[in-house]
């Protein structure tokens, strides 16, 4: 039997808690299916840009991941052989938003904190080690099989938001594509608790460090420092897993006599990919199932947080409201062109410039940014651009 005013959310990732969060506040009675037996423990994202903060403010849990993260308001651009580039600082955006600086806390933290309170409303049902497998929809409804505990068991509602991650059931039971490239080469995180600043004194929160040969994004997470590094595509993942193959990692961009403890790494393959639509009826895609990009700039759980915050805003309105169905192809048309026009181009360009083997083109890229360093209107546009500002505002300009 369909209860009244229902949605399954598939996955209870950052996209799938949020877009469960605005649905339960509304009154809807929400499903949140997810795969594994509790929330997985993700050393994933870990950069919470400003938009996606005043999101989470609206929502009233931004406090708790302030809390329980690091606020960096400036972020630098790094060369490993001449250093320091340029540094900027997000309090030039404070007009824009109310949060002019990035919080870095990993996504663990916020989806934890999100389940915890939906725990509290009776008309949210959370089932844990509920792998959906397919679906079924007619003009009223969404039927979702699902398996739990060796069972197939189906839930039928509303809607269907599926965030659940880039190999997304319902995308590929639906046949919906999801065109794009994966790259050669393996990503990989090195993570130490050893302070960074004691050898790089002037190393910012979040650097990206340009180099012919290894770049690297430095991101320092609450209780870790962070190397995002790529690898040599002819290694085995016996070899980059090697444990004094990560220390040397570490070692090459911020040198020192003794040895890191390296507490964490992920080695990890890197897709550019979004789907043909992230609309096909009754089911709608939102975050990595709509979307993968390499995680330079931090867009993809910010990126999916934004889509989630859209979809369950509409559905409120559809559902409460009785607004029209058109606002699910406005969800498409809002979010789909951002993550090929901004998240795409930007995350790809940005991965160009770091790995940049040309020393002339490296050092013109130089000047350049120097030069939107101390041009004050350029730079106010570069972090309006990184901070995803411009791109929220653009999504909402479309009609
Ligand atoms: C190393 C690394 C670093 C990153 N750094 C950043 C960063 O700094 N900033 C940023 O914005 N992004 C970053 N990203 C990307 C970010 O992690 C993802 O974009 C984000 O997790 C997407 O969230 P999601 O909720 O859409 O999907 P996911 O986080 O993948 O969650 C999907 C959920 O669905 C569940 N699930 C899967 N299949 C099913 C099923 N069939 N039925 C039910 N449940 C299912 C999964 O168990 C999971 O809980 C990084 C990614 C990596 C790998």
């Amino acid at each position: 039997m369909k209860e009244k005013s229902h949605v399954i959310i598939t996955g209870a990732g950052p996209v799938g808690c949020v877009s469960a969060l605005i649905l339960a506040k509304a009154g809807i009675h929400v499903t949140l299916l997810e795969a594994e037996n509790d929330l997985p423990l993700d050393m994933r994202a870990s950069t919470f840009h400003p938009p996606t903060l005043d999101m989470l403010e609206e929502l009233g849990v931004v406090s708790e991941i302030i809390k329980q993260g690091l606020i960096t308001p400036k972020f630098q651009y790094r060369d490993r052989a001449d250093g320091l580039v340029a540094e900027f600082d997000m309090s030039a955006i404070a007009e824009h938003t109310n949060h002019p600086y990035r919080v870095q806390a990993e996504q663990y933290k916020l989806t934890r904190i999100i389940s915890g309170i939906l725990a509290d409303y009776p008309h949210v049902n959370q089932k844990f080690s509920s792998k959906a497998l397919s679906l079924e929809q007619d003009d009223n409804s969404v039927t979702v099989y699902y398996e739990t505990n060796g069972e197939t068991e189906s839930i039928t509602a509303d809607y269907l938001i599926s965030c659940d991650g880039s190999r997304s059931f319902a995308r590929k039971s639906l046949d919906i594509g999801f065109p794009g490239f994966t790259y050669p080469e393996l990503f990989m995180v090195v993570s130490t608790k050893d302070e960074i600043t004691d050898v790089v004194p002037d190393m910012c929160p979040v650097a990206y460090i340009t180099d012919p040969e290894e770049w690297c994004a430095v991101i320092r997470a609450p209780e870790m420092w962070r190397f995002l590094i790529p690898t040599n595509p002819e290694m085995s993942e016996e070899e980059l897993l090697d444990e004094d193959f990560l220390e040397s990692r570490i070692q090459g961009f911020a040198p020192k006599s003794e040895k890191y403890t390296v507490s964490h790494s992920t080695l990890y393959p890197v897709n550019q990919r979004v789907a043909e639509t992230y609309r096909k009826g009754r089911v709608l895609l939102a975050g990595d199932a709509a979307h993968v990009n390499n995680p330079l700039g931090g867009m993809g759980m910010n990126g999916g947080v934004h889509d989630g915050v859209n979809i369950a805003k509409k559905l409120v309105q559809i559902l409460n409201n009785k607004e029209s169905e058109k606002l699910l192809d406005l969800y498409d048309r809002q979010r789909r062109p951002i993550a090929v026009e901004y998240v795409q181009a930007h995350s790809i360009r940005n991965k160009k410039i770091m790995e940049e083997k040309d020393p002339k083109i490296r050092r013109q890229r130089q000047d350049e940014i120097r030069a939107v360093r101390d041009n004050s209107d350029k730079s106010f546009e570069l972090m309006m651009q990184v901070s995803m500002i411009n791109s929220i505002n653009k999504s909402n300009a479309t009609a």
